[in-house]
């Protein structure tokens, strides 16, 4: 099927008009404080099915769930161990998803067809409202299409979902602009970190306590096929423009070096703020923290590939605070090719 898909603005009225789509069992793109989401009722598994026809994301990698009040977590987690309660007290409403037993009401097709469930409370105020209106849980994966670059701007939905979805809510580009951490938290109160975000490694540890968090092995190395991997989203190439991307760890002379060796006339360089005149070819910075790399990242993925660059070096982040969620990202994007100088 073929969509006319709106463009909506944050206003009351659209507001009304996008929740009303929702509540009709339709799709919609929704602006969140990480990447923008493609929304469905969360409890309707036709409208959920959509979600996954839209991105032609693989029916094994479960959605996220939204709501938009804390106590929400006891109408579709079957138990709220007292660290979850903890952490959802610290970081929500925030880029942090909890994967908790699932209650029955939420459907096998929302949960990949696993018996838990990953919740957020969004910090973003529209996709609150929008949660708010329809009054059931919305569940949201990036609003890409499956395996290319999260989108962090409604243009970059307009350009994967035009034709596919109802609508999309323009609430301008996002302040994070890597998806949420995700962690399981189990009913012992143990916590395992599946996918780093914005809520880093090293903030969890100091609310939980060392003895308490665990990080799954797909974070920062390739899971092979046939391994069983806690978080299913993590196992599949993603993130991924159409040019080629090599991460590339090394001091900058050596990395200026590497690509005068090998860069071809279409390639590019993602490097540091100081470094963008250091590099014998087409070079954009990225930024020096990591919070800097999150918000950029995956805009200039898009870009690089709008620019029709073939062959993308990246100067390795920081695998520290928010670096570990880019060198996360980064590694899928570019297959696991990452080369030490
Ligand atoms: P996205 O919706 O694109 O941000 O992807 C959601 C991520 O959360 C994927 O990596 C999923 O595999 C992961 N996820 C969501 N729900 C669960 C769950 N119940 N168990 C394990 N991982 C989950
Ligand atoms: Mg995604």
């Amino acid at each position: 099927m073929t969509y006319a898909t709106k463009l909506l603005s944050p206003s009351e009225e659209d507001i009304a008009a996008a929740a009303e789509m929702l509540k009709n069992g339709e799709v919609v793109g929704i602006p969140t404080e990480t990447v923008y989401g493609l929304a469905a009722n969360a409890l309707n598994e036709t409208a959920v099915a959509k979600i996954f026809a839209a991105k032609g994301r693989p029916a094994d990698n479960p959605l996220i769930v939204h709501i938009s009040r804390f106590e929400d977590i006891y109408n579709y987690a079957e138990y709220v161990p007292e660290n979850a309660k903890l952490l959802a007290e610290l970081f929500w409403p925030g880029p942090m998803t909890m994967i908790l037993r699932k209650k029955e009401c939420i459907p096998y097709i929302t949960s990949g067809g696993l018996d838990t469930v990953g919740l957020r409370f969004p910090a973003n105020i529209t996709a609150r409202r929008i949660i708010d209106k329809c009054g059931f849980p919305l569940a949201a994966p990036s609003a890409n299409l499956s395996g290319s670059p999260s989108p962090t701007s409604a243009v970059h939905v307009m350009d994967d979902m035009q034709g596919r979805i109802s609508a999309v809510v323009d609430g301008g580009s996002c302040e994070v602009g890597v998806e949420s951490t995700v962690i399981s938290v189990s009913d012992e109160g143990k916590v395992c970190l599946l996918r780093p975000g914005f809520i880093t490694l090293e903030k969890l540890t100091e609310a939980v306590g060392e003895d308490n968090v665990t990080v799954a092995k797909g974070v920062t190395e390739c899971v092979s096929d046939g391994e069983r991997v806690l978080s299913p989203g993590m196992k599949y190439k993603h993130y991924s423009p159409k040019a080629n991307v090599t991460v590339v760890k090394g001091d900058i002379d050596s990395f200026s070096d590497y690509i005068a060796a090998h860069g071809g006339d279409n390639c590019a360089a993602m490097v540091f703020d100081g470094d963008e005149d250091k590099c014998p070819c087409r070079c954009i910075s990225y930024g020096s923290t990591g919070e800097q790399q999150a918000q950029r990242l995956f805009s200039l993925l898009r870009k690089a590939d709008e620019k029709g660059i073939d062959q993308i070096y990246v100067r390795c982040p920081e695998q520290s605070g928010v670096g570990l969620a880019v060198y996360n990202r980064l590694l899928r994007a570019a297959g696991f090719e990452v080369i030490s100088l």
